[in-house]
């Protein structure tokens, strides 16, 4: 029987402040590659301490919804009682899709971190660009390319496996 917790694949040691809470949104990223599901991760930082973790679990819960940053931006505002995110930083392992990048903004997350670009959903320049005019009342920064090779890795390694399992009837 397979190993339902296998040991996090990367010994990274991080340089600062990004690096660090990336190296924790990977780690969920993990978790979620380990359960089978497409493997992103995102943690939400406020004052320095992470208040919220959350890994994408679409094939557990049959919910399409229940991506990463979802998961996380829900499990922030229950943190902080308050669904204004102020003084927040959302790392995540991959590019926003048109959903998280709406509920950041609906949330007020003041910043957001990510890793590595997703060319079938990125709303962040690589299929549209949600963040290119300036939002009437809230403004959003945000940076990318943080350990981009590593949140790149899980998700190649992730698809490859699965198209092998398919290859191979399971
Ligand atoms: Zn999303």
């Amino acid at each position: 029987m397979a190993n339902r917790n296998p040991p996090f694949p990367f010994t990274i040691v991080p340089q600062n402040e990004d690096e660090t809470f990336m190296l924790a949104a990977l780690k969920e990223a993990w978790k979620a590659f380990s359960s089978n599901e497409v493997p992103v991760g995102a943690v939400l930082v406020h004052k320095g301490q992470i208040i919220a973790r959350g890994y994408n679990q679409v094939e557990m819960l049959k919910d399409a919804t229940a991506h990463a940053e979802m998961l996380c931006i829900t499990a922030g505002e229950a943190a902080l009682d308050n669904w204004r995110l102020a003084d927040t930083t959302l790392y995540c392992t991959v590019e926003p899709c048109v959903m998280c990048a709406g509920a950041m903004l609906l949330s007020r997350i003041p910043q957001v971190v990510w890793g590595t670009i997703d060319t079938r959903h990125g709303a962040n320049g690589s299929w549209v660009n949600l963040f290119e005019k300036p939002h009437p009342t809230h403004s959003l920064q945000l940076r990318s390319g943080v350990f981009q090779e590593y949140c790149a890795t899980l998700m190649k390694d992730f698809f490859q496996k699965r198209r092998e399992e398919k290859k191979n009837g399971f």
